[in-house]
């Protein structure tokens, strides 16, 4: 197999052997770039200069034995949402064309110290907001199972660079499905590691109370070493947990006997697509096979949580974009008519109609006379919604359901209707509402040559549990095709 298409353990085996190079591997990378990014668009900002030195330094370190770890010497991309100092970082806006950062966000600074070589930074929908790529203010991602349709979003630049092999494995960010769903729709794993697992100093801001940094990679094994290299407690984040962080990868054992699974019923409603469906359940009778037991159960809120979101998040939003003025950060529009006028001009034209939508919303939710009708009930619908979970964690260690409703669809299809985009994420939206971590893993292809996800959602800060069902299942399912790109 091509080293681009290869998984970072299988690379870090082959380094320690001396069979390759970081440099070999980051070249035959950004070779790869350059073949398939023009059918692809998954790069706002390519680092090849940078990555090649970075090679070399691991390759310096090989030989001298003085590895860093498992991502030494691994080429690795970086949804444009992260600082990277010295990097242009736009979080798919225009407000932000020329915005370079002083210093790197702490998961990519983790990364670096981890010994990774990054190639580069990764289109996303703006600031976050959506599911498709299609809202990032500097082009559309296209899938690259068929590049007539969405990759999903936000993180679709992340998730459409592992499937092309534009990338050995990404870092993306999930605020309500922005890891999972566009995981599900280009064939890769996507994991959103529970609320405050991740720091997210230095990442950009979209909905401080549901945002989290997770990785998109070929396989669990690699999930596992990239959330072990950036999960724990960061000063510099005080919503990061002190919670200690397990050896993710060496407690994939794959055994899962006695391990109960609750199908929700709430999750395969009534004319859910069968294309979907169908490999979902076929995933769940695959952790029956390896010892696990099926139970139904129900979290009667779950048709409450797209609603809530759509409160909570705009709502945040509206409050984290304030600070895109033309004073501080990024482009300033010129100010003819003042300092209102040049602060009119700039977000005006800085920010694409979806954010504009959204701080529109958020804004309206959030004053005087309305804060208690909506934001106020959207908090306890929230605490309704984490106390199901909460109890349905009595009972059983993990859920399972589909990532995403339907497979990628066309480019276009949804841009006129923002509720049918937001219904994109009714089932992934419920794990961030309640600050657990949850998994979308490869499960099928639809009859029309396209990945479909089954996620698997899990109690808080037991990613371990979630990771080893999610191998264990990657053991019964074997190895998943790629894209023929
Ligand atoms: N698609 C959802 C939205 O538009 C979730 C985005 C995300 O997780 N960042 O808000």
């Amino acid at each position: 197999m091509s080293l681009y298409y290869e998984t970072i353990h299988s690379l870090h085996e082959k380094l320690r052997e001396g069979t390759v190079t970081s440099t070999m591997i980051t070249q035959s990378v950004l070779d790869r770039i350059r073949e398939v990014d023009e059918k692809v668009h998954c790069y706002l900002t390519l680092t090849e200069e940078a990555a090649l030195e970075a090679a070399g330094q691991s390759d310096e370190r090989f030989r001298k034995g003085d590895v860093s770890g498992p991502l030494d010497g691994i080429p690795l991309g970086i949804k444009d949402i992260f600082l990277t100092e010295g990097v242009r970082t736009t979080a798919g806006s225009r407000i932000l064309e020329n915005f370079v950062p002083p210093f790197d966000g702490t998961p990519v600074s983790r990364l670096k110290k981890a010994g990774a070589v990054i190639t580069g930074k990764l289109n996303m929908d703006e600031f976050a907001m959506g599911s498709s790529n299609e809202n990032s203010g500097y082009f559309p991602t296209f899938n690259p199972w068929d590049r007539a349709l969405v990759p999903g979003g936000s993180s679709g630049g992340s998730a459409a660079a592992v499937a092309a092999g534009e990338a050995i494995a990404t870092l993306g960010t999930d605020t309500g499905g922005s890891i999972r769903q566009p995981a599900s729709h280009c064939g890769v794993v996507g994991l959103k590691p529970t609320y405050g697992r991740v720091s997210r100093y230095g990442v950009i801001a979209f909905a401080s109370s549901l945002d989290q940094v997770g990785p998109l990679t070929r396989d669990v094994r690699d999930c596992a070493i990239v959330l072990k290299a950036i999960a724990g407690h960061d000063p510099a984040d005080s919503t990061s947990a002190r919670v200690p962080v397990p050896d993710y990868p060496s407690l994939l054992t794959g055994d899962i006997s006695g391990m109960k699974i609750g199908l929700p019923e709430e999750y395969f409603p009534e004319g859910l697509d069968p294309e979907v469906e169908a490999p979902v359940r076929k995933a769940a009778e695959a952790l029956a096979k390896r010892g696990a037991s099926l139970v139904s159960v129900s979290l009667p809120s779950t048709r409450y949580a797209v609603a809530t979101y759509y409160i909570i998040a705009p709502a945040e939003a509206s409050s984290n974009l304030a600070r895109y003025d033309g004073v501080k950060y990024g482009v300033r529009l010129s100010d003819p008519g003042g300092l209102l006028e040049m602060y009119r001009q700039t977000r005006s034209k800085g920010f694409g109609p979806e954010v504009k939508r959204r701080i529109m919303l958020g804004t309206f939710a959030l004053s005087a006379g309305y804060y208690d009708a909506y934001y106020g009930k959207a908090q306890r619908v929230r605490t309704l919604i984490r106390r199901e979970f909460e109890e349905v964690f009595s009972r059983v260690d993990l859920l399972l359901s589909p990532s995403s409703p339907t497979p990628a669809f066309p480019l276009g299809d949804r841009l006129e209707d923002p509720l049918r985009m937001y219904m994109c994420d009714m089932f992934t939206i419920p794990a961030n509402i309640a600050g657990v971590a949850a998994v979308s893993l490869p499960c099928g292809l639809t009859p029309g040559n396209l990945p479909v996800g089954v996620q698997l959602i899990g109690p808080a800060f037991r990613e371990e549990i979630l990771l080893n069902a999610a191998y264990a299942y990657e053991g019964e399912r074997g190895e998943f095709p790629k894209c023929s790109l």
